[in-house]
């Protein structure tokens, strides 16, 4: 026999187990997007690499280590040979955003998208190659209000999910007029202590002095006494994020203002937030994030533009549910039809069809063996009831057993749906 094939590094199998709780999860995701009032959005998984190297920025680290890269068949005719699988979803709606002129319809523009994304770096728990989120996109509101909005939704899925104990951690990051100031004020004081920084950090402090802030390896002595953005903002950003706050204040929304918050990527501006359960602030345990980016239109060659958004991570998200030990489940209760009279399959069948019909999850025991073995296997596939089929029974009769209490009746077929939902 030759050996099996496993699946890559950094990637993950969904498993039957784990599908309740992943459909749950999207399914919050989705109901909140269209409760929000959002438009759903796909774009594809693979873009042009420049489309990341503009948008993202070449030194990020999504496009200066993490960039998945895909090349076309091998001699296959291609106006171009390589892409990049997304690392992440905003560039590629703002992407769409323009090529299908959505700046001139009525704005602004809501969209949400749940997808994979790619990055690839080193695995880790919590971190994988292939990771889904879930992504909302504001563009064309330059708040504060709408700051304040997506922070609130971002807790009521985590609620909803049943994560407790999550806190927002909100910054401001200011804008081209402060930002200057705010990196050369990181730029003098993270140069005079550059002995204690990792090389990591020094390759920061030259490329995108913010970004050691959220290094891995800051020493935290050093990050407590660095300079911090809210002190370095002009009176426009200032007013901002001061406003996002007290909307905050009056929603009862948990958050925290740190200054740490600065986010991987070139393209923020103004308010950025990131989501942990509290007291777990780990490397790979932010369960989302996001913020404000009022230059990334102009920079993928639009008009200016203001834009937020967040992604979620949902993998984390399952995570931390079961974690705080929250079972999710999805759907309704299964119910398994058998029947003793092998001759009576079509009748087994038609009244799957007729309970399917209802809207209720139903297997079918197709097989010839004993009523107590059909009965047996459906409580181990997990099912709540089952419905036993006899030709005996009078016309429209079948009978219910609850597969928990080992109690069953006779009842009507057209009854069931009403009887397994009390
Ligand atoms: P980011 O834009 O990197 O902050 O990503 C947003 C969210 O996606 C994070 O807060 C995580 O929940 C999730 N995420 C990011 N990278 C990964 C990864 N490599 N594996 C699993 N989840 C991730």
């Amino acid at each position: 026999m030759s050996r099996p094939v496993s699946a890559p590094r950094g990637t993950r199998d969904l498993l039957p187990k784990d599908g309740p709780a992943w459909s749950r999860v999207e399914e919050i995701a989705r109901d909140l997007s269209s409760r929000y009032g959002f438009d759903r959005i796909e774009t594809p998984l693979f873009e042009r690499i420049e489309l990341f190297s503009r948008g993202l920025g070449e030194s990020s680290d999504a496009v200066e280590k993490e960039m998945f890269r895909v090349s076309g068949a091998a001699g296959g005719v291609e106006e171009q040979s390589e892409w990049a699988l997304r690392p992440e979803p905003t560039v590629g709606i703002v992407r769409a955003y323009l090529e299908h002129g959505m700046h001139v319809l009525p704005g602004p523009q809501r969209l949400w998208m749940i997808g994979p994304m790619f990055r690839y770096d080193r695995p880790q728990a919590g971190r994988f190659r292939q990771f889904v989120q879930w992504d909302v996109e504001v563009i064309g509101d330059p708040g504060p209000m709408v700051d304040a909005e997506i922070i609130e939704l971002g807790h009521r899925f985590y609620a909803e999910a049943g994560v407790t104990d999550v806190i927002a951690y909100v910054n401001s990051i200011g804008d081209a007029t402060c930002r200057p100031g705010y990196r050369a004020a990181l730029i003098e004081y993270f140069g005079a202590h550059e002995a204690r920084l990792t090389d990591d950090s020094r390759r920061r402090l030259r490329v995108n002095p913010l970004r050691v802030l959220d290094g891995k390896d800051l020493d935290p002595e050093l990050a407590a006494g660095a300079p911090r953005s809210a002190d370095h903002l002009c009176d426009a950003c200032r007013a901002h994020f001061a406003a996002v706050q007290a909307l905050l204040d009056d929603l009862g929304v948990r958050y925290e203002v740190d200054n740490r918050i600065v986010r991987g990527l070139d393209y923020y501006t103004r308010t950025t937030f990131e989501f942990f359960v509290a007291g777990r602030r780990g490397q790979q345990q932010a369960l989302g994030g996001g913020g404000r980016y009022d230059g990334l239109v102009e920079l993928l060659g639009g008009s200016s533009t203001p834009g937020i958004g967040f992604g979620i991570g949902i993998d984390r998200t399952v995570l931390a549910a079961a974690e705080q030990g929250v079972t999710l489940t999805a759907g309704t209760p299964l119910i398994a039809v058998v029947g003793a009279d092998t001759d009576a399959l079509a009748f087994r069948l038609k009244v799957a069809a007729i309970l399917r019909e209802e809207g209720l999850r139903v297997r079918v025991d197709g097989s010839s063996r004993k009523l107590g073995r059909q009965l047996e296997s459906a409580a181990k596939l997990g099912a709540r009831f089952a419905v036993l089929v006899d030709p005996l029974l009078a016309d429209g009769i079948v009978i219910l057993r609850d597969l928990e209490a080992s109690e069953q009746r006779e009842i009507r077929l057209d009854e069931v749906p009403g009887a397994i939902t009390m």
